[in-house]
């Protein structure tokens, strides 16, 4: 890789579209696959990756975030974007303003989006269970009237997001809640609404939940553990972290590398640091895991710094200045993988992506 600093991450676009076909594949044509792109698409660049699921099958997208909103809509793409509830009702021109199916999660944003005088496309966030964002209970019918008493406002479906899909009874009880606001709905007269609830493990273990559209955003990155993981075949769209020697150094027994703590070295050390720290998503403090060099393992040592990283390759005799490091992929048929690496920082899975894609430079593959 031609890169002054040589650290970077790896995204494989064609993976992300593989993973959206299968998504559609799952839950048939009929139904809207909405890709989540939300917190700059996983941090791998909203644009990028709206372009990518809108090229894989998707119909539409949503995101949490105006300024998300506002990279796709500066990249000429003008599909249809659901974008969450994140903004005060201050801000209802702002978010008008960017060519989205807003959000209405309580009477006060529906009512400065109507404020605002302007023909407008919403959306009703139901609050069904979770507690956090959504239309309350005893919202529902006052919401639909002010919609209907509305000259600017076009409610085009209605959504939730379920909690705890482990659990069937809860899913039960939210989903009774949904079709309590999904009628009263069509008791005043809207009869058109799509509805969505299905985020991705709602769409692996409740197919029956898939609706008119699914909202389903870790499964296209391949970011689903457990049980869910083993549900779809999906492949990573991380494929790797990589960086490269900067400078070799050697030691004698008998040193004293302040480096590596304060006593004197027991046996001959090489130590090998590469540009790429806890600044990049990595750790400070251990553990702090291994990476691959040649294709061998190397432990990192010591504490990592904010840009740079210090491995052991004592072992490993071949390793000198410009040679790749992989912190996470593939090298030669030796692997380090997502969750080895998701042990080593104590992260999920789908955590890790966001946080070394945003700090990253990102390479894209495919
Ligand atoms: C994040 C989110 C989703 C997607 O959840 P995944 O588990 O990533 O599929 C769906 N709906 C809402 C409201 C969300 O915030």
């Amino acid at each position: 890789m031609d890169m002054a600093r040589p650290a970077w991450i790896e995204i494989d676009l064609a993976a992300l579209r593989y993973n959206v076909g299968l998504l559609h594949e799952r839950v048939g044509a009929d139904v809207e696959v909405m890709a989540v792109i939300k917190s700059d698409g996983f941090g791998c660049g909203a644009a990028v990756i709206a372009a990518a699921v809108l090229d894989g099958g998707a119909e539409s997208l949503a995101v949490g975030n105006p300024d998300d909103a506002r990279a796709v809509r500066d990249a000429g793409i003008d599909a249809p974007m659901l974008l969450y509830a994140s903004t005060p009702p201050s801000a209802a021109a702002q978010v008008a303003a960017l060519d989205v199916i807003a959000t209405v999660h309580d009477l006060e944003s529906l009512a400065a989006f109507d404020g605002l005088g302007k023909p407008m496309d919403v959306q009703f966030k139901i609050e069904a269970g979770l507690g956090r964002l959504g239309l309350n209970p005893d919202d529902w019918q006052a919401a639909y009237g002010a919609v209907q008493a509305s000259d600017n406002l076009r409610l085009v479906g209605i959504y939730t997001h379920l909690n705890g899909p482990d659990n069937p009874a809860s899913i039960k009880r939210q989903i009774a809640e949904f079709d309590r606001a999904y009628k009263i709905g069509l008791g005043a007269g809207f009869n058109n609404l799509r509805r969505m609830v299905a985020s991705s493990n709602v769409v692996l273990g409740y197919p029956e939940l898939n609706y008119d559209a699914v909202n389903a955003g870790r499964l296209m990155f391949h970011l689903l553990d457990g049980k869910w993981a083993d549900m779809i075949d999906t492949r990573p769209v991380m494929s790797a972290v990589k960086s490269a020697i900067i400078q070799v150094k050697e030691f004698p027994a008998g040193a004293v590398v302040g480096f590596l703590g304060p006593e004197p070295i027991a046996k001959p050390t090489r130590l090998a640091v590469m540009p790429i720290g806890f600044g990049d998503g990595f750790k400070h403090r251990p553990p702090l895991g291994e990476v691959l060099v040649h294709a061998q393992r190397a432990p990192v040592v010591g504490r990592r710094g904010i840009e740079h990283t210090v491995i052991d390759v004592t072992d490993i005799g071949a390793a000198s200045v410009g040679d790749e490091v992989v912190l996470l992929g593939q090298q030669d048929g030796a692997e380090i993988s997502g969750t080895e690496l998701g042990d080593w920082l104590d992260l999920p899975l789908m955590e890790i992506l966001p946080r070394l894609a945003r700090t990253l430079p990102k390479v894209y593959l495919g």
